[in-house]
């Protein structure tokens, strides 16, 4: 029961993500109108609203108009989620701030192909002094990895500037181990027929940070 209430904690967390994001780029109130379907305008009862599960039983679609959501709020909802799930299992405050960070960056990246620069940067910030040991190495894993993007023209300027507060909580080991599984998850993506003209690599960074701690957690890093 723990699991499940810890679950559906971040998952809600997720959701309400979600409508800020939706109301915001709509120059909406967070606060009215309820909850609706953004095609037919339809209020939302409790059972639209659960998260992840409504979307999955009610295959992806308005109830009322039967048209199609999109995937980024399920998306987020899961991933808070889990990574809620794994802070049960280890509680971190700079976990949860980069989760929670994450996910808001998750929406924004998937919806508007960018980021909201002073979430990362007010991360970073609040990190600093528990975590000042690991700035020298954070700043030389930016640094390259910058140098590489000018070359390939591959991360934005807004993946860049998170990675700064993930590498001073994961350290520079755990980093280089994140960015080879955002980049084989994008690999795995494209292999299996997904192909968008722009990646946007907040949500790889999401679950590989995931997988990251899963590896960190479960010692399974040492053998790499
Ligand atoms: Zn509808």
């Amino acid at each position: 029961m723990f699991f499940i209430l810890t679950y559906f904690l971040g998952a809600s967390i997720g959701s309400f993500f979600g409508l800020v994001e939706t109301r915001l780029a709509h120059h909406q109130s967070i606060v009215l109108p309820r909850s609706h379907c953004d095609y037919c305008g339809h209020s939302l009862n409790v059972v639209d609203l659960i998260p992840t599960v409504s979307y999955l039983i009610f295959r992806r679609k308005c109830r009322y108009c039967r048209r199609h959501y999109d995937s980024w709020s399920f998306q987020v909802e899961l991933f808070l989620g889990i990574a809620f799930l794994q802070l049960s299992l280890n509680f971190s405050w700079q976990v949860l701030l980069i989760d929670l960070v994450l996910s808001y960056c998750y929406l924004s990246d998937l919806r508007e192909q960018k980021i909201l620069t002073f979430l990362p940067v007010g991360l970073s910030l609040v990190l600093l002094p528990a975590q000042f040991s690991f700035v020298p190495e954070a700043l030389f894993l930016v640094a390259l990895v910058t140098i590489v993007s000018i070359v390939t023209q591959g991360m934005g300027a807004g993946d860049l500037i998170l990675l700064f507060p993930l590498s001073l909580v994961l350290g520079i080991r755990s980093v280089s181990l994140l960015l080879l599984i955002a980049c084989s998850l994008i690999i795995l993506v494209y292999l299996i027929g997904s192909r968008p003209r722009r990646i946007p690599f907040v949500p790889y960074l999401a679950w590989a940070f995931i997988i990251t701690k899963f590896f960190q957690l479960s010692k399974l890093e040492m053998l790499l």
